[in-house]
């Protein structure tokens, strides 16, 4: 594979020398590293980037999850454009934020009022010391493998293994970690006991379940989370950085029903641009504001918090999805493609497994328990946890380089599909996989 991977990319791979003197491991973001060298790209349409050697490339990157219509999508494309002639940032208020603002008031459930941020890891950041803010208690509750960012509190046991009590993040204090009771997901008794025991100011859930689904949350969980968190006095943090817009207008909380206390957003929220924001309820919300009834303010500067070039790419964001077409479109390649592969996995007698929800597609290798039916994962008789192996790296990179040989750029593991993936994708993506 590698002799052919250096063949077809040979460009990357000289870009990619520079790199490795210039950025650690020569990337700049941990999942965009592979072996033996990542590709460049030099711009990208629909579903397609194309990469510094002219190769013509299926995406299911799709911005790291931030791009619902595909790359480019000509309506966002003008309204950046315009909005770049009349100023990148005013450092001042301005009538798009109001709009951007009111559009995710109107799609989200949980959304009464919002502050913008510069990414999602800032917005679960803002989440946990709202929260402590509104409670006057310190300690959250996470689940094992579950992401939230890169932030000092919730980098912590992302990634397997869980059950290793004396694991701490590296470069981050005891004194941080020390805040955070982490439990197994899909377990509601465990989250009842860990309650009792540590009485936390709040719970962050992941609302697709571990790294976009890696261990799906089972049926009803969210629901009993809410009602548990709401009956015990805890703040409920929905996640819906990957899912929110996503999976339908109005994110998980919408298609579940439930209506959290706080929401985390960013990716399609700011349109492919960087940005994010904290919502939910009124009253908590007003930990931010200078004359709150905590009478502790949440300090939040931050200087491109609500710029307006990222307000103009999520307000045309958030008009195209309103009506939830392009979400339904997305969810319905998703379901395709996981078919599709693993039908191929059937035929060829492979212990893998293709699964995942709406438009978030994972490939789980050496996996033998029943493969999902009609869309449907029932994995090993309903035991969630024996999902959670640990992809192994290795085997990953050269997975990563036979499909780009094949012309798809798989996410890693997993994969997300956009309004702009078609059936001509979809098959071709299925022969590549094959
Ligand atoms: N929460 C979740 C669920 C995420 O998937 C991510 C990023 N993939 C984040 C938070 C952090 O967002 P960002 O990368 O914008 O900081």
């Amino acid at each position: 594979i590698e002799t052919e991977f250096f063949a077809k990319f040979p460009t990357s791979s000289q870009m990619y020398q520079r790199a490795c003197t210039l950025f650690p491991s020569g990337v700049t973001h941990d999942g965009r590293y592979m072996q033996p060298f990542p590709i460049y790209v030099d711009h990208a349409t629909g579903s397609h980037k194309y990469d510094v050697d002219g190769n013509d490339i299926i995406d299911y990157w799709s911005g790291h999850g931030a791009l619902i219509m595909g790359h480019s999508h000509p309506q966002m494309v003008k309204a950046v454009q315009d909005q770049v002639a009349k100023g990148t940032h005013f450092g001042a208020c301005h009538e798009l934020e109001l709009e951007w603002g009111e559009l995710v008031r109107k799609l989200v459930p949980s959304g009464e009022m919002v502050r913008f941020t510069s990414s999602g890891t800032e917005a679960t950041m803002m989440a946990l010391r709202v929260s402590r803010i509104a409670t006057g208690k310190t300690k959250v509750m996470k689940f094992a493998g579950h992401f939230h960012g890169w932030h000092d509190l919730l980098a912590q046991a992302a990634e397997p293994p869980h059950d290793d009590k004396t694991y701490k993040m590296p470069g981050v204090t005891h004194g941080v970690s020390d805040e955070l009771i982490i439990v197994r997901p899909n377990d509601l008794g465990l989250v009842e006991k860990a309650i009792a025991e540590h009485d936390p100011a709040c719970i962050i859930v992941e609302a697709t379940g571990s790294r976009w689904g890696v261990v799906p949350l089972e049926d009803g969980f969210l629901q009993g989370l809410r009602q548990l968190t709401a009956d015990k006095g805890v703040l409920l943090i929905m996640d819906e950085v990957i899912s929110g817009f996503r999976v339908a207008p109005g994110g998980m909380q919408e298609v579940c029903g439930i209506v959290p206390d706080l929401t985390s957003l960013a990716k399609i929220v700011a349109g492919g641009l960087p940005g994010g924001c904290l919502t939910g309820r009124a009253d908590l919300m007003q930990a931010i504001a200078f004359d709150n009834p905590f009478g502790k303010k949440m300090k939040h500067p931050g200087t491109y918090n609500a710029n307006p070039l990222s307000a103009a790419a999520g307000v045309s964001a958030l008009k195209l999805i309103e009506n939830g077409e392009p979400c339904r479109k997305a969810n319905e390649s998703g379901a395709k493609l996981r078919m599709g592969m693993n039908e191929v996995l059937t035929r060829k007698n492979v212990n893998w497994a293709v699964y995942g929800q709406f438009s978030i597609i994972k490939v789980l290798p050496g996996y033998d328990g029943p493969r999902p039916v009609d869309d449907k994962f029932v994995p090993y008789d309903n035991d969630f946890d024996r999902l959670d192996c640990k992809h192994d790296a290795q085997l990953g990179h050269a997975f990563r380089c036979a499909l780009l040989l094949n012309g798809v750029d798989w996410f890693g593991w997993g994969a997300m599909t956009t309004a702009a993936h078609t059936d001509e994708d979809i098959s071709f993506t299925v022969n590549a996989f094959e």
